[in-house]
This record gives structure tokens, sequence and C-alpha cells, in this order.
């Protein structure tokens, strides 16, 4: 089970809104993390933040564990003459998943509004009507009347909006229902190391903190690398679960353990850091699973910075990702943070050196 302050984490960072390119109340939340905790911090031109826990030791190497900040969800493309709104999508919303939700806009002073997403009943809808709504054909619903009350209530073109997504404690707190896991679970973990590390001499510079815009192709990562110019990469993110209908031959069952993703559209993992990550799980206790996906994360990126870098992602899964009602699995996130502590703990110059001299 999860303590207070990781439920809190999880809680506080999962109801942020932050569209891509729009991240920055989830930055200034991590800011001011890095800030009650005395480190100083890194920022990229795009909007990427890292805290840095400096080593004592003289000339030593890099580590970056990053999360994305950014959530999927949408922007006003157009506001129509009777009051009603068209979006655009930032990210790949999951569109069955979106009509009669409640949404959440933010104006041009910041402040929320509510909304849904009109919905056409059942009884009205021709045969020949698509069932699966585009995201272009949703109309938002906001309460105006007409296009002027819109404006003067601070809607504006590019305006941010998300589906509203609680935190809810499932089945006496062994399962976490809310929007945003994917990715606030990784930027959670990336705080409760920090928490856990506070003590701990480490032999590397160790950054951690968020990349902007991963939804939308990996974009902050890119800069962020660039930026910090890591020797090891470590990132953490969500992924879809595959498991709800029960068949276990499937990957991605929520309670497995942490993800040993050895191949996704973006990156293949390195043989002998996976099996590193493996037995990290195994001498701490907690399960691990094997993972793929079609997809991609931050790593994609990472670990094409410069000349190459050894890189890994570190995943849960979630069902229902790209959603307002994503599930997670608290063991899953403990595995994770417990395996990820005992390979930063293990993490020192020699095992890079042995892992490099292994590729060549
Ligand atoms: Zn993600």
């Amino acid at each position: 089970m999860l303590n207070d302050t990781q439920k809190k984490y999880l809680r506080e960072l999962t109801q942020l809104n932050g569209i891509a390119g729009q991240e920055n109340e989830v930055a200034r939340y991590l800011k001011n993390e890095f800030d009650t905790r005395r480190l100083t911090y890194v920022t990229d031109n795009l909007g990427s933040i890292f805290a840095l826990k400096k080593s004592k030791m003289t000339n030593p190497f890099k580590v970056m564990v990053a999360g994305h900040m950014d959530e999927v969800g949408l922007i006003v493309i157009e506001i129509l003459e009777h009051g009603l709104i068209k979006g655009h999508a930032v990210g790949g919303l999951n569109t069955l998943a979106l009509t009669s939700q409640r949404v959440l806009l933010r104006t041009k002073s910041g402040s929320y509004i509510q909304g849904t997403i009109d919905a056409t009943p059942p009884h009205l809808l021709k045969d020949t009507e698509q069932k699966v709504p585009e995201v272009k054909n949703l109309l938002f619903d906001f309460g105006f009347s007409s296009k002027q009350d819109a404006l003067d209530a601070g809607v504006y073109i590019g305006a941010m909006m998300v589906v509203w997504g609680p935190f809810v404690e499932l089945n006496g707190g062994r399962r976490l229902m809310s929007k945003a896991f994917d990715n606030r679970y990784g930027l959670a973990l990336g705080l409760d190391l920090l928490d856990e590390l506070n003590d701990v001499e480490l032999p590397f510079d160790l950054y951690i903190g968020g990349t902007v815009q991963e939804e939308v192709g990996l974009r902050g990562a890119t800069t962020a690398a660039h930026m910090i110019s890591p020797d090891v990469a470590i990132v953490l993110d969500c992924s879809p679960a595959r498991d709800s209908s029960g068949d276990k031959t499937q990957w991605g069952q929520l309670g497995g353990g942490v993800l040993l993703r050895y191949i996704d559209g973006s990156m293949i993992a390195y043989k002998p850091f996976l099996d590193f990550q493996a037995s990290c799980a195994l001498e701490a206790g907690v399960k691990s699973q094997y993972f793929d996906s079609p997809g991609g994360t931050d790593a994609g990126a990472i670990h094409r910075n410069k000349d190459g870098v050894l890189t890994l992602t570190h995943c849960i899964c979630a069902r229902s990702i790209h959603t307002n009602s994503s599930i997670i699995d608290v063991e899953d996130y403990s595995a994770a943070k417990k395996t990820l502590l005992l390979m930063l703990q293990k993490c020192d110059r020699s095992l890079i050196d042995t892992l490099m001299v292994a590729r060549r």
C-alpha cells in the first residue's frame, strides 16, 4: 500500500492539467517541490525541468530520470456563433470515451470553467451515422448561448481543454483511478525517489524531472537530453495494460509489477541493461513482467542523443490510458520504486563500463 505522501503526489499531480505545449502548471508544481528540497534545477527552452542532486565525487557521470509532464487533451479551435466550441486533439485521445464527459477549459485568466462534450441520444442516431465520433465533429458545451458569451468568459483559440477525471481510491486503496496516470506516475515516482535519496551519497549527478510534449512526438525529451547530456537515462512512463479480458497470457497485467519493456516503436532495450533491471526487481523481492508496445516513450529520443545514451524505460501499466478513468495497481508503483532505488544504488562507473564494453 502507498503512504500518504505517495498518494498526495499522485493525487495532486494527476489533478493538475497540462496538455502538450501547456505544461506550466505541472512544471510549477515540480519547481516548488525542488525549491522545498533546496535542490537546484535546470530547464530547457521548451519548458522541461529537472532537479539536480549533485555528487560529491570528482568528475561524476550523469544519470537522467525523466517522466513526461504532458497529458492528452484538446485545444479550442473554433467558437461557433451559438456558443458551442470545436476542438482539436493534442495527443492520442480515445475518442470512444469522450461524448458526455465533463470537460475543464482553462480561460485567458488561468481559471477553469466546466462543460461537457455534446452527445446525441441513441434514438436520434441514424443507422448510417458513425458510432465512433471524430474529434472534429465533437461540440463542447460550456453553457454559452453565443460566441460573445464565450469570449466574455475568457475562452480563446488555443485554450486548453482536458476531460475531467478525479482521483479515486478503489478496492480499499489497492487500485487508483484518475486521469493522467500517463504520466504523472513518472513525476510522482521522481519526487518519491528524491525523498528516499535525500541523505544518500551517489557516485553520479542525478537529474530527476519532467519533459514537455511527449504525447506529440518526444519533443521535450530531445531538447532536455541535449541540455543534460546524460551517460545513463531511465524513462518513467505509464503503458497500456492488456489484461482487462482476464487473459493471463497477455502482457501488461495490472499487479504484475514493473514493466521490462524490451522493445517498442521507438527503442530496442539493450539486453544486458534490461537483465540488470530484472535482477534488481528480483533482488528487491518485487514482481516484474516483460512488455512490448507499438508505441514509444521519451526513451526513443533520449537514447539517440549525441552519440547514444544507455537508456531504459521503467514503466508500470494502467487500464484505460489516454482516458479520464485510467486505473493503476499500487503494488506496481511500489515494485517500480523498489527496483529503481536498487538500480540507482548499484549504478557506478564499473557497471556502466561493463555494459558499454559488452555492447562493442
Ligand atoms: Zn506516456
